[in-house]
């Protein structure tokens, strides 16, 4: 459903992205590790366009493009087949809640507002905070910015969700329910590659483990495969560190 061919990328002299290659089917969920540096925000931003890569295509859905050769229409195209969340939330800061679920339905889809406000509003309810839909971003915690992230990409209704470490600048005692938000969300069959160094909830939540390094897929398997009978020297070196 989703296929990556060989995409590569570098920064200057740098090589971040050595030709990957990674194919997903709908509804999978996938996980991808690696120590800090070793290209994983990189390839996601590539797959969105905020980054451009220098060689290789996707596929997604009917859409099919070469990273380097795409124009502003397929650019377009693939972006709004997928949604992104950040690790640090990007909500708009004088918007509400409920307003910032909204924006991308009425500015970008052109929903009459009465729908869309109705379909923010069981969005909201999916991740928890229906009753948070008036408050700004300043008066809800981390965690509860995330999660009106995660109702807006879901708004978008798009193919893919890219998680970029959504937890990681979350103070700890709210990461479990933010996580648990994207497990609920995974559980009703949404697409998902999903970077993150939470290896239980990896471990629950993946239907497949990714561990890349300087740029390349090194292993990738089950969460039994990958976690329990690990392969290569380099993944079990990370893994270490974890446990
Ligand atoms: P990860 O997400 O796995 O920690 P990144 O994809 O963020 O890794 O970065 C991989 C490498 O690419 C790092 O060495 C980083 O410094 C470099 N890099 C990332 N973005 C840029 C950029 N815009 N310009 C130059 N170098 C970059
Ligand atoms: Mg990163």
């Amino acid at each position: 459903m989703i296929e990556i061919k060989d995409i590569s990328k570098s920064f200057g002299k740098n090589a971040i992205l050595k030709g990957m290659n990674v194919t997903i089917e709908k509804g999978e969920v996938v996980v991808i590790l690696g120590p800090s540096g070793s290209g994983k925000s990189t390839f996601l931003r590539c797959i969105n366009f905020l980054e451009r890569a220098d060689a290789g295509e996707i596929s997604i859905g009917q859409t099919k493009v070469e990273f380097k050769k795409a124009k502003s229409k397929e650019i377009l195209a693939v972006r709004r087949k997928t949604a992104m969340v950040f690790q640090q939330y990007d909500l708009f800061l004088h918007k509400s809640a409920i307003e910032n679920v909204v924006e991308g339905l009425i500015i970008a889809r052109k929903e009459p507002k009465e729908e869309a406000y109705k379909k923010g509003l069981e969005l909201l309810s999916k991740v928890g905070l229906k009753d948070k839909r008036d408050a700004y971003p300043h008066q809800l915690s981390g965690g509860q910015q995330q999660r009106v992230g995660i109702a807006r990409a879901l708004a978008l209704n798009p193919e893919v969700i890219l998680f970029d470490e959504p937890t990681s600048a979350l103070d700890p005692e709210l990461v479990g329910e933010t996580l648990d938000v994207i497990k609920h969300v995974a559980q009703t069959g949404v697409t998902m590659i999903i970077v993150t160094h939470e290896m239980s909830f990896a471990y629950e939540i993946a239907d497949r483990v990714i561990f890349m390094e300087d740029g390349v897929i090194v292993e990738q398997g089950s969460p039994e495969e990958l976690f329990e009978q690990t392969k290569e020297e380099r993944t079990k070196q990370f893994l270490a560190r974890f446990s």
